[in-house]
C-alpha cells in the first residue's frame, strides 16, 4: 500500500446479522429465504393503515445471545424508534430500529492482530428490521419490489472506530461469522446477504491527533470482498490527500467486478431521520430471571471452546484454532475425545485427511463417524496397522459406510493379521536383494533405513506396522556385520 508511513487507515465497521428466527421481528410472516416474491407479506408488512406490530421475543433472545457473546452490557428496558425515511422497498415510510436504548452496550470481540491487539471494541448491537428488496436488473426500464425480506429481523453490531487495515476487517469478520453461527442465530451466509458488512473507512496522518473524514462504504458480499473495498478505499484516499484535495463525507458503493468504489451519496444529500419513539410498541424489559434463563441455555462461543480445547487437551493454539473453525468439527473432535485418550492423534487425522476431504466436496459434513474415528486411530496406536494403510485404505472405506467397524474394514480389504505376510521373512529378502545398501547402511549411512522400512512397506501393500519393520530391519542389519 502507498503511503503507509504517512498515513494511517481508521475503520468501524457496521455489521447486520440476519436472526434466524421464524417469523418477522413484528409480524408472523415467515422469514424463509427463497420463496416466491411478495408471498411472505401479511398487511402488517405492508403497512396497512391500522395495522399494529407485535415484538418476537425469539428475536430479543438472540440480540442478547449476542450480547452476552461479547461481554456487552445488556439493557434492562429498551424503546424501539422510527428511522424515517422514503424508499420504496419500506412501505411504512420509517424501519423501526432502536435509537436510543440499543439491547446490547459496548462489549468487545475477541480477534488476534499482528500488531498484539487482541479485542475490537463495540460501541452497540441493536435490533432493526430489514428492509424488501428491489429488483433493477430484470427489466430495462422498469424495477421490481419484493418485500418478503422487509421486517425480517436484524441485529446491527457497530464497532468502535479501532481496526486499521483490511486484514484485521476481515479477520473481525470471520469471527464474527463464526459466533453467530456458533450461537446459531445467523447462518452467517454473505452471499444470500444474511451477514452484510457496512465499512466506514477514514485516513490520517500518523501523527495526526484527529480522526480523517470518514466513507461509509456498501454493497460487499464476501468477506474478500470488504477487505478488496478497504484496500481500494484506502489507497483512493491517500491518493485524494495527496493531491492536495480532502475527502467528501460520502456513501459509496463497491464494484466486485472492476473492484474499486463509486460515489452514491454525499453527506449533504442524506437523510435527517427525524428518529422518535416508536408509538405503536410498548417499551420492553428485560427481566433478571429472563437473562439468567438466556444465559444458562447459551451455546459456548469459539472463544470458550478454543480455550478449553488447548487446556483440557493440551492442543496448541494452532489446533484449537483450527478445529474450532466449525462447530460441526470442534463438536465432533470433543465426542471423539470422550471416547478415547488420543486426543492428539484424533487432532491430527481431523486436521489432515478429515478437513481435506472436507474441503474437497460441497457438502461439508464429516466423512466418517466419532466411534470409526476413535476405533481407526486405536488401532494404529496399538500398532495393529500403519497411520498410511489407516488413510490409503481404511479411511475411504469407511467414508463408503458410517456403519461399517474397522474391523469390518480391515476383513472386507484383505488386511486381517492372519493375512499378513511373515515382516521377517520380507525383512530379509529386502536386504538380500540390496547387498551394496546394506554395505553403505553398514559404513554410516544411516538415512538408508527409510529406504529398507519403504521396501518392506510396499512389498507387504503397506500392512506391515512401519515401528515393528523398523525394529525387525535394526536387528538384521545389526546381526549381519
Ligand atoms: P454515523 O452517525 O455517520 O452513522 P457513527 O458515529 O454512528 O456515524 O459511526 C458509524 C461507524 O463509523 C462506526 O462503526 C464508527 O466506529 C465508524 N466511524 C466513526 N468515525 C469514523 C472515522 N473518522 N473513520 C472511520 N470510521 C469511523
Ligand atoms: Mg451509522
Amino acid at each position: 500500500m502507498s503511503g503507509t508511513t504517512e498515513y494511517k487507515a481508521v475503520i468501524g465497521l457496521e455489521v447486520h446479522i440476519q436472526l434466524l428466527t421464524e417469523s418477522k421481528l413484528f409480524a408472523a410472516d415467515s422469514t424463509a429465504y427463497g420463496q416466491p416474491p411478495n408471498t411472505n407479506v401479511s398487511v402488517i408488512t405492508l403497512a396497512h393503515p391500522g395495522i399494529l406490530p407485535k415484538l418476537n421475543k425469539k428475536a430479543v433472545e438472540y440480540a442478547i445471545r449476542m450480547g452476552l457473546a461479547c461481554d456487552s452490557r445488556i439493557s434492562r428496558y429498551c424503546i424501539f424508534d422510527r428511522k424515517n425515511y422514503f424508499y420504496p422497498d419500506l412501505p411504512k415510510g420509517f424501519q423501526t430500529t432502536q435509537d436510543r436504548t440499543p439491547i446490547c452496550i459496548g462489549g468487545e470481540v475477541p480477534v488476534a492482530f499482528k500488531d498484539g491487539k487482541t479485542v475490537v471494541k463495540l460501541n452497540r448491537i441493536h435490533l432493526e428490521e430489514d428492509a424488501g428488496k428491489s429488483i433493477h436488473d430484470e427489466h430495462s426500464d422498469e424495477s421490481f419490489i419484493d418485500l418478503n425480506r422487509a421486517g425480517v429481523p436484524l441485529v446491527e453490531l457497530v464497532t468502535e472506530p479501532v481496526i486499521h487495515s483490511a486484514e484485521e476487517a476481515m479477520a473481525f469478520l470471520t469471527e464474527i461469522r463464526q459466533i453467530v453461527r456458533y450461537l446459531e442465530i445467523c447462518d452467517g451466509n454473505m452471499e444470500q446477504g444474511s451477514l452484510r458488512c457496512d465499512a466506514n473507512i477514514s485516513v490520517m496522518k500518523i501523527n495526526d491527533s484527529e480522526l480523517g473524514k470518514k466513507v461509509e462504504v456498501k454493497n460487499m458480499n464476501s468477506i474478500r470482498n470488504v477487505g478488496k473495498a478497504i484496500n481500494h478505499e484506502i489507497e483512493r484516499q491517500i491518493g485524494v490527500l495527496k493531491g492536495g484535495a480532502e475527502v467528501i463525507s460520502e456513501t459509496r458503493l463497491f464494484d466486485a467486478d472492476r473492484g474499486l468504489t463509486s460515489g452514491m451519496r454525499t453527506k449533504e444529500e442524506l437523510n435527517d431521520y427525524r428518529y422518535f419513539p416508536e408509538p405503536d410498541l410498548s417499551p420492553f424489559e428485560v427481566s433478571d430471571e429472563w437473562l439468567k434463563e438466556i444465559a444458562s441455555k447459551m451455546p459456548s462461543t469459539p472463544k470458550v471452546l478454543r480455550e478449553r480445547f488447548a487446556e483440557e487437551y493440551s492442543l496448541s493454539a494452532y489446533d484449537a484454532r483450527v478445529l474450532t473453525d466449525e462447530k460441526e468439527v470442534a463438536v465432533f473432535f470433543e465426542e471423539a475425545c470422550s471416547k478415547t485418550t488420543y486426543y492428539k492423534a484424533i487432532s491430527n487425522w481431523i486436521m489432515g485427511p478429515i478437513k481435506s476431504i472436507m474441503n474437497e466436496v460441497t457438502r461439508k459434513t464429516i466423512p466418517i463417524t466419532a466411534d470409526q474415528l476413535v476405533a481407526l486411530v486405536e488401532k494404529i496406536e496399538t500398532g495393529g496397522i500403519s497411520f498410511s494403510l489407516a488413510n490409503k485404505q481404511v479411511f475411504p472405506y469407511l467414508m463408503k459406510d458410517r456403519n461399517a467397524t474397522v474391523e469390518e474394514a480391515l476383513k472386507s480389504l484383505g488386511l486381517t493379521e492372519s493375512n499378513k505376510e511373515d515382516i521377517s521373512a520380507v525383512v530379509l529378502d529386502v536386504l538380500n536383494a540390496n547387498p551394496e545398501k546394506v554395505k553403505a547402511f553398514q559404513n554410516g549411512k544411516k538415512g538408508l533405513i527409510g529406504m529398507f522400512v519403504g521396501e518392506v512397506m510396499k512389498k507387504t501393500n503397506g500392512t506391515a506396522d512401519p515401528k515393528k519393520t523398523n525394529d525387525l530391519l535394526q536387528d538384521a542389519l545389526g546381526k549381519m556385520k
